[in-house]
């Protein structure tokens, strides 16, 4: 169970050689949008260099609109796979439907993204695979919800779980979410999971992602996903909450050195 009084002791989530729950501030970059072989790369290369440890990047992408971008879909897992070969990083990227899993073969994370957080058949499916699984909260569900959603994967026989807070909808409107800070201590309390924040999508502007990584720092979450394009004015997808390669690699460093007692 997910349940932290059931099972007290803190779940490890192993990508590679990497581990999230043990302590260690992870930091997942990469596009939003998988855009071409020489995007990824690029992108995977400069992220890694400036302390990434996991590459993400959108392949089947949930658009609002039917006529936006749907993601290089096959081709961009393709694309993801060569980033990984070049660089060494383990990738993560989302799946829509579980008619898609013969396509995570190589992949090392499955992302389950907020819109299908209660695509119950879609948990069970991944749920029997082994692989680890990035389950974001859903934009309008509960942290009870949230946690219920978890409770599916593993019940089938999957505890390889990492909860991502991406922001919930709210009366602001000068955000595109707002982020829900106190879920990161209450999910660490009520589960034995790894949780870390999405800075980008909880704000949705470019100049929030720094300060809000911050605080993903400070409250004790096992990490960030952060959106990169090393040209985000010409993203496909979600450009205004991208940060280039430069402000990624400070943000890092303003990390390193907040993360270092001396
Ligand atoms: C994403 O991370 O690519 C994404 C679509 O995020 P979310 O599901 O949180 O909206
Ligand atoms: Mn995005």
């Amino acid at each position: 169970a997910v349940n932290r009084t059931v099972h007290p002791e803190d779940t490890l989530v192993k990508v590679g050689n990497i581990t999230l729950g043990e302590g260690f501030f992870q930091v997942i970059s990469g596009p939003c949008s998988v855009e071409s072989e020489e995007q990824i790369v690029q992108i995977a290369k400069a992220v890694k260099e400036s302390g990434a440890t996991l590459l993400r990047g959108g392949a089947f992408k949930p658009r609002t609109s039917p006529y936006a971008f749907q993601g290089l879909q096959e081709t961009g897992i393709k694309f993801l796979l060569t980033a990984k070969q070049e660089t060494g990083l383990p990738i993560v990227t989302e799946i829509m439907n579980q008619t898609q899993l013969p396509l995570f073969e190589d992949v090392d994370v499955i992302q389950i993204g907020a819109r299908n957080m209660q695509n119950f058949d879609l948990l069970k499916e991944v749920g029997r695979s082994k692989k680890p699984v990035l389950l974001k909260r859903g934009l309008c569900n509960t942290i009870e919800e949230f946690l219920m959603s978890a409770e599916y994967i593993m019940s089938e026989g999957n505890s390889q779980i990492i909860l991502c807070e991406r922001g919930i909808r709210t009366y602001e409107t000068m955000t595109r979410n707002t982020l829900d800070i106190s879920a990161v201590p209450l999910l660490k309390q009520k589960s034995h999971l790894p949780v870390i924040i999405d800075p980008s999508h909880a704000a949705g502007i470019r100049s929030l992602v720094a300060p809000l990584s911050k605080a993903a720092l400070a409250v004790g979450a096992d990490g960030v996903m952060i959106e990169t394009h090393y040209n985000p004015s010409k993203a496909l997808s979600d450009g205004a909450q991208t940060l280039d390669l430069e402000q990624f690699a400070s943000l890092m460093k303003d990390l390193k050195k907040r993360a270092a007692f001396e």
